[in-house]
């Protein structure tokens, strides 16, 4: 039974929201760390970030104050003119991923929308054509407005918007052939996630991210990696592509870039820096302001001061043992996938949203992904203890469905 306080909140929310989301009964208020509390002061664990937002954990000092005196300064002045939070925000990114230039989004979409716009301008602009094709992946998860969904590998997502828009063939994630299949003299660039996320946490096979990468080198092809979901840090790299040895011409952010708020980023190597969008091709009336940018700054320098990234090398082995030995116990787990602390646990007979619903009832929030995954995506804070109680939350419900 949900208390008449939470109960309230979810009736006028459904009252008033337009019903695109099924909702679990919890209302948060606040955070500490790894651990979310709701408003009848219950505690969860929480391994899923805010969809993989939230790297710092909940009340990181520092992050809080810089947001809060950035309130006090200015919030915003438009892009018709400079501050100074824009050129560091985006030297500590160009710096974290060696790329050339930066735009600002709002959002995970608006990056991929971008991404697409310098890819189709760069080869716009080297053979005048304007039938270019993009090649995305199926199981691919690139955002919800129309340009991000055309290249969205999951039909039910697209099909009752069409048309979308033209120009996108998919092939098989991690399989070259059919990317092979696909490519001609007007394809004008190949889009995937280092690790698809939504998908089913799929991590690229290494051979087969570099023949892409060869492939897009030898036909002047534009690589771009949506590195929304599994960039910051989480792949025990800045960026998940920097495990693979391969770099991409564009690269797309978001999520934890911001830490809460709501920002993200395309990012061009010199190629498409150099020659593609120019004045009066692309705007935006927020995108890189002054707050967003104060926390943008102030997530690289609490990644830099508590070496999250270093964190997150050294913990992964623990974390992927763990997960190794669950899968081990029960029956109904048939794998573990994942890079760093981007994990999935494959389920097999129960219904995934069964145990996600179960793990929240039993004060743990995991994620699902996919038809059949339990999505792990814990705050980059999160240490062996936290990992032990998720084990142990985990192991439990799932003991009681078998
Ligand atoms: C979440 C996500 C997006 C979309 O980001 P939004 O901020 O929700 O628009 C795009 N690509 C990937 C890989 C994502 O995980």
């Amino acid at each position: 039974m949900n208390s008449q306080e939470t109960q309230s909140v979810i009736d006028r929310t459904e009252e008033s929201i337009l019903f695109t989301y099924r909702r679990f009964p919890v209302v948060f208020r606040s955070g500490k760390g790894v651990t979310l509390k709701d408003v009848d002061g219950k505690e969860y664990l929480d391994f899923g970030s805010g969809i993989g937002v939230y790297a710092l954990g909940y009340g990181n000092e520092a992050y809080n104050k810089a947001l809060k005196d950035q309130i006090d300064l200015l919030m915003h002045t438009s892009n018709l003119f400079y501050h100074e939070n824009l050129p560091s925000a985006a030297e500590k990114l160009l710096k974290a991923c060696s790329l050339s230039k930066v735009f600002f989004t709002n959002s995970g979409t608006e990056a991929v929308e971008g991404a697409i716009k310098a890819a189709r301008k760069y080869a716009y602009l080297k053979d005048g054509r304007n039938d270019h094709e993009i090649i995305a992946m199926e199981k691919s998860f690139h955002g919800r407005s129309i340009g991000s969904l055309s290249v969205t590998g999951t039909k039910h997502y697209r099909d009752p918007f069409e048309p979308l828009m033209g120009g996108v063939k998919f092939a098989q994630f991690n399989d070259f052939d059919s990317i092979m299949s696909q490519v001609n003299d007007r394809t004008c660039a190949i889009i995937l996630e280092t690790v698809q996320g939504e998908g089913g946490i799929y991590p690229a096979d290494p051979e087969f991210l570099k023949k892409v990468r060869q492939l897009c080198d030898e036909k002047d092809i534009v690589l771009i990696l949506d590195e929304i979901q599994c960039g910051m840090g989480r792949s025990g790299s800045w960026f998940a592509w920097q495990n693979y040895g391969v770099k991409p011409d564009i690269m797309t952010t978001a999520k934890a870039l911001g830490g809460g708020v709501p920002v993200g980023a395309f990012v061009l190597g010199e190629k498409c820096a150099e020659s593609s969008l120019v004045p009066g091709d692309h705007g935006t009336t927020y995108g890189g302001n002054p707050f967003v940018c104060a926390a943008v700054n102030a997530v690289f320098d609490e990644f830099e001061k508590q070496d999250l990234i270093g964190h997150v090398k050294k913990t992964t082995p623990y974390l992927e043992a763990k997960l190794d030995e669950l899968v081990k116990g029960h029956e109904c787990l048939t794998a573990r996938r994942g890079m760093g602390f981007m994990q999935g646990v494959v389920v097999k007979e129960i219904p995934v949203g069964k145990i996600v619903s179960a793990c929240i009832e039993n004060g743990l929030v995991v994620l699902s992904a996919g038809s059949d995954v339990i999505r792990l995506l814990p705050p980059l804070v999160a240490g062996e203890n936290e990992i032990d109680d998720m084990i142990c939350i985990l192991d439990k419900v799932i003991t009681e469905f078998e």
